[in-house]
């Protein structure tokens, strides 16, 4: 279920990264962060009175340098309406209201879409003077907060919560969910080309034809695909468009829904940064994954370069190593047809959920092998897991002194159940619980 986008847009200085800081700061939930893995920081995910949604900070967007000020702001607020279900709209109570303002805030105003009106750096709530002359932009009540010191924001999060569309139905049905992400020009579009079996989507260079998201459905056999958001994908842009900054927020939002992730890798291209970014989202959300290599028709190899391959993206994408590898060649259609079956294989192990009498006889004997070892002295006692969810799977262990329970006996546990149960493809999630 992809979770509704609030976008901040306002001039420079306003406050809008403090703002989107304190949004998704102390007094909201931050979604964790895997060590390792970076992430963009102009999106986070935040909740507030248990709605989710994904806040975008366009300042950091849209910043191009040369560009006269007022075409900045503009960028910003066009990229947040083409993206965004709420957008907060910040002014600054010190500087006063600009002529920038008035222009962004006739195109929000045109737009139709909802927009809070944040009049910020407001210290002093019994002086209504300070918001008065926002009035005039047509966006309704300004809305005092202080960023800088958390004031009013809580008011803001219940205005902005309230105006996130209805949340939607869950997506019912047997089909499994497909992320395809990757840098551009790995290959995505020619291998969901060769899916597809024809050239229904446009493998091309040339700049983008549509914005919406569209999946492209496939079936084999019994078996049914979604491949989400096919048309974000196919999508060019190697000239400079700033929209494409975009295709971050989309990417997750792919990944967010889908149940397997394919992570497209260039076989001549190696682990790049950026693809270990890419690589972390689905992994940060707790999705299944597989590791694609193309164009591995133009990698000069020998019998040992698959093998010397592998062994180099485990060290770069080590945070994911429970994901299977494919080498293909979208172009001659190499391998191609093991996708399939291995998103069957995958999504079938991130839905699996394993009997608490077997899973208990595992852990028992992983902990009879090696105990946890004892923090000051003291003993730590695991007593009884269960497993509490599925994609990903995810299991409580119950001790005696949860937090005493290293990370890296944690790893062990893991270890063990991927031995016992497999468990290919998928992350799995290991909590620990107080239990006397
Ligand atoms: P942005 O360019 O719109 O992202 O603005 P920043 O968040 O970087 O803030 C610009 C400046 O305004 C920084 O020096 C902040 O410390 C300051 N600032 C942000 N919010 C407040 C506030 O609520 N009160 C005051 N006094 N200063 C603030
Ligand atoms: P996307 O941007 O990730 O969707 O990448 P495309 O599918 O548009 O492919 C980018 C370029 O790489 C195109 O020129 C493709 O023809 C080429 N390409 C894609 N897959 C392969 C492959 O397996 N081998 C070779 N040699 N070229 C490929």
């Amino acid at each position: 279920m992809p979770k509704p986008v609030v976008a901040i847009v306002g001039r420079p200085n306003v406050g809008k990264s403090t703002l989107f800081n304190r949004l998704t700061g102390a007094r909201v939930a931050i979604v964790e962060d895997t060590p390792g893995v970076t992430r963009d920081r102009l999106y986070r995910d935040a909740e507030w009175r248990g709605r989710q949604f994904t806040l975008v900070d366009t300042g950091g967007i849209a910043a191009r340098p040369d560009d006269p000020l007022v075409a900045q702001v503009r960028r910003q607020a066009e990229q947040a309406l083409a993206e965004a279900d709420v957008i907060l709209f910040v002014v600054d109570t010190r500087t006063g209201l600009t002529a920038d303002d008035e222009e962004v805030a006739e195109l929000l105003r045109r737009s139709g879409r909802p927009v809070i009106l944040v009049a910020n750096k407001v210290e002093d709530f019994s002086d209504p003077s300070l918001t008065h002359e926002f009035y005039r932009l047509g966006l309704g009540d300004p809305l005092p907060v202080s960023a800088i010191h958390g004031l009013n924001v809580g008011d803001l999060l219940d205005r902005v919560v309230d105006l996130l569309p209805a949340a939607p139905v869950e997506e019912e049905g047997t089909a499994l969910k497909v992320a395809v992400v990757g840098r551009p020009n790995v290959g995505k579009s020619s291998i969901v080309n060769r899916l597809l079996g024809e050239e229904r989507l446009i493998v091309s260079d040339l700049p983008g034809t549509t914005r919406d998201a569209i999946d492209t459905y496939i079936r084999q056999g019994e078996r049914e695909y979604i491949l989400i958001d096919t048309a974000g994908m196919r999508r060019k842009s190697r000239i400079a468009d700033p929209t494409e900054h975009y295709s971050v927020l989309r990417a997750l939002k792919a990944v967010e829904r889908a149940d397997v992730v394919l992570v497209v890798l260039d076989g001549t291209e190696g682990v790049t940064e950026q693809d270990k970014k890419i690589a972390g989202y689905g992994h940060e959300q707790g999705k299944a994954s597989i590791i694609i290599v193309n164009k591995w028709d133009l990698v000069p190899r020998d019998d040992k370069t698959m093998a010397r391959y592998e062994e180099m993206i485990r060290q770069e994408l080590s945070f994911m190593s429970y994901a299977p590898i494919l080498f293909i060649s979208a172009l001659t259609g190499q391998r191609v047809a093991r996708i399939l079956p291995a998103l069957d294989a995958v999504g079938a192990e991130a839905s699996r959920r394993v009997a608490t009498g077997t899973l208990n006889s595992i852990v028992r004997e992983a902990v009879m092998l090696t105990p946890p070892p004892a923090v000051k002295g003291q003993a730590v006692k695991i007593f009884y897991a269960t497993q509490v969810k599925v994609k990903p799977p995810t299991f409580i262990f119950f001790c005696n002194r949860p937090e005493d329970v290293h990370f890296s006996y944690q790893r062990y546990l893991e270890n063990q159940l991927r031995q016992a149960f497999g468990f290919e493809g998928t992350p799995l999630r290991l909590l620990f619980r107080h239990s006397k």
